[in-house]
């Protein structure tokens, strides 16, 4: 989430945040609305239940690239290393990588999973239409 989001709803007066924790259930009113949440402290164990209205759930901001993570180079928190972001080590694939070739040759990375992108959809789209021509360049440095 970005910085500014995080120091606004910290500003708000009307919202407590509980950090370290993990949603294990909800319950509704008989109307069938949400109200109550119950969390698990992630580190305590310490379960609570708090009255509330509304919860938004914030996902995706996790890599779903374990099964990558034997194949290709990814960081510490499993986003895949491209181009430069790598170290020679890790992999070596022969040649300089183009900057979103992934430590395996001819492999790309793109968007959300990509280390160090912007984790927007503009980007992401934007790094789709650039990801073709090195496709094609990848190709052609194999003679294709
Ligand atoms: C809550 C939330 C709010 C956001 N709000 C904004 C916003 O306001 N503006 C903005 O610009 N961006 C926003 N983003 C970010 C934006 O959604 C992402 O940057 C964008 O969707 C990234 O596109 P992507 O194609 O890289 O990844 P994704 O859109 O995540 O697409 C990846 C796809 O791959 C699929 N997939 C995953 N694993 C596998 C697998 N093993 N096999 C096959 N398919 C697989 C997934 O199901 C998914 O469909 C938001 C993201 C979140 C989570």
């Amino acid at each position: 989430m970005s910085r500014y989001l995080i120091d606004r709803i910290k500003a708000l007066p009307n919202v407590t945040i509980y950090t370290g924790a993990e949603v294990i259930a909800l319950e509704a009113d008989p109307s069938g609305a949400l109200s109550a949440a119950t969390f698990r402290g992630l580190d305590s164990g310490n379960v609570n239940t708090y009255t509330m209205r509304h919860l938004f759930l914030f996902i995706g901001a996790d890599p779903n690239g374990d099964w990558l993570a034997k194949r290709v180079a990814v960081d510490g928190k499993g986003f895949v290393m491209t181009g430069a972001d790598f170290a020679p080590t890790d992999e070596p694939i022969g040649r300089a990588p183009l900057s979103l070739e992934t430590s395996v040759a001819g492999v790309f990375a793109i968007g959300d999973v990509r280390a160090g992108s912007t984790k927007r959809v503009g980007a992401a789209i934007g790094e789709g239409a650039a990801v073709v021509a090195q496709i094609h360049a990848a190709l052609a440095n194999q003679g294709v």
